[in-house]
């Protein structure tokens, strides 16, 4: 199995996406749902970990991909590309639900200090040791790799639960821990969606014939190691949905600092309308309680390098490494910028710490104003029920944004 994880710079992913153009029409719809293991990935695209950090965003994915296949052909590329953004537009509108998530997980981590039998089983099934073939491999897989194949995810995940019947809110961690995409919408919100708890009452069930035809035999779990029926969990969950935070006014010829995190690291097309940019703050806190695995960390830390290397570039700016409201401060100060400004912090442990830094700074005289992608504006109003009200609304979408070019058959 190989060991090396991609390199987490733009041109990496430009170079992938590239690669991968030809594949994403007719092919991948017939051939996306097959795992050929580690050493075959010519099927999917795997540029997750791109995406997830904004190296490549999703309307420049889209775009290329539109470029080579018309809408009718590379549909399902673009369907999965907006999965992605159908959860983080519905997490945005549900915070609750992570706020709900991260309390669960802190309840299952002091219960297993006393139930030494779920310790071990945990400890077993993180390891790749439960005696399931298919389940232990994809374990290993995914601490040495920082990936997983879609379907390898749902098996996963839905053995954890139903068959293993461990915590969902341990195995999301266990995933968030080690995936290099690993996503608080995303991770969360599919490992709800197999646990039947995002579509009520309806659970993913891995079955046995199904992981040996699309492993193409190279699991062949026996029927009766899977547990036969997938019973929805349940949970009290009323929150109606709210709104994001809108964003934030800026005056035309304000002088600015971009403020970078791992949330949006392709500056070069912020929506930043003729802003005047004085430089580059990086913002790079450690992932406070996600104990992410050091090559995670590392594949944050270099794509935040990679950001701020071509923001000065692009900009002729300096760049400085931020951790606290007085840091930022000074830096305007020096730079005469009158604020930072930042795209929208999605939900998850990032924006906490976002929020308090941009209080304080706020207080010393330099606010953090929020500027939101359009792709997000006109795609998250979509999400707030099931995914097929925003599927239903991608052709417009993407006519709106200029992705599609003139006379591309539907
Ligand atoms: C339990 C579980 C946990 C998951 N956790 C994450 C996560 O933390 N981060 C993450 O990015 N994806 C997550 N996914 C979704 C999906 O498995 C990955 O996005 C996909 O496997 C990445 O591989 P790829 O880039 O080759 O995808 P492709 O098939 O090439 O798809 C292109 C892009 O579309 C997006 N995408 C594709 N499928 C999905 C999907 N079902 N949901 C959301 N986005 C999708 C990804 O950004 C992906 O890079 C999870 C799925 C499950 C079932």
């Amino acid at each position: 199995m190989s060991l090396s994880h991609p390199r987490a710079t733009r041109r990496d992913a430009l170079t992938k996406l590239a690669d991968f153009v030809p594949r994403a029409g007719r092919a991948y719809a017939a051939k996306r749902n097959y795992d050929h293991g580690p050493a075959d990935r010519s099927n999917v695209s795997t540029l997750s970990p791109y995406l997830r950090h904004r190296l490549i965003t999703e309307d420049e994915v889209v775009a290329a991909v539109l470029k080579a296949h018309s809408l009718s052909a590379a549909e399902k590329f673009i369907q999965e590309v907006c999965w992605r953004t159908y959860w983080k537009g519905w997490l945005e509108q549900r915070p609750q639900v992570w706020q709900d998530y991260l309390d669960a997980r802190a309840r299952e981590r002091i219960r297993l200090l006393d139930d030494s039998a779920l310790s071990a089983r945990l400890e077993g099934a993180q390891r790749g040791d439960t005696g399931i073939a298919c389940f232990d491999s994809w374990a290993r897989e995914l601490a040495q790799t920082g990936y997983l194949h879609n379907h390898a995810r749902m098996w996963f995940a839905s053995i954890w639960i139903f068959t293993l019947r461990l915590p969902w809110v341990l195995g999301a961690d266990f995933f968030y821990r080690h995936l290099l995409d690993g996503d608080p919408a995303s991770n969360t919100l599919s490992w709800r969606w197999v646990a039947g708890l995002h579509t009520k009452g309806k659970t993913y069930h891995a079955r046995a014939d199904n992981i040996a035809t699309y492993t193409s035999g190279r699991f062949r779990p026996r029927t009766e190691e899977l547990q036969q029926y997938a019973m929805p969990l349940e949970e009290e969950l009323t929150q109606a949905p709210a709104r994001w935070p809108a964003a934030d006014n800026i005056a035309p010829d304000a002088k600015v600092l971009l403020f970078l995190t791992q949330e949006d690291l392709s500056p070069e097309s912020w929506p930043l309308d003729g802003l005047d940019v004085a430089g580059v703050a990086l913002f790079r806190p450690a992932d406070a309680g996600s104990n992410q695995a050091p090559f995670v960390q590392a594949f944050k830390t270099a794509a935040i390098k990679d950001a701020g290397e071509r923001a000065v570039s692009h900009w002729n700016v300096p760049a400085r490494e931020i951790e606290t409201a007085e840091d930022l401060a000074a830096f305007a100060r020096e730079r005469a910028a009158d604020c930072a400004v930042t795209t929208i912090v999605p939900v998850g442990l990032l924006k906490p710490q976002v929020n308090t830094l941009a209080q304080s700074s706020a207080a010393l005289g330099v606010p953090v104003k929020q500027i939101v992608r359009r792709w997000d504006s006109l795609f998250w109003p979509h999400a707030r029920t099931g995914f097929f009200k925003l599927k239903e609304r991608i052709p417009a979408v993407l006519d709106t944004l200029g992705l599609r070019p003139q006379g591309t058959l539907l």
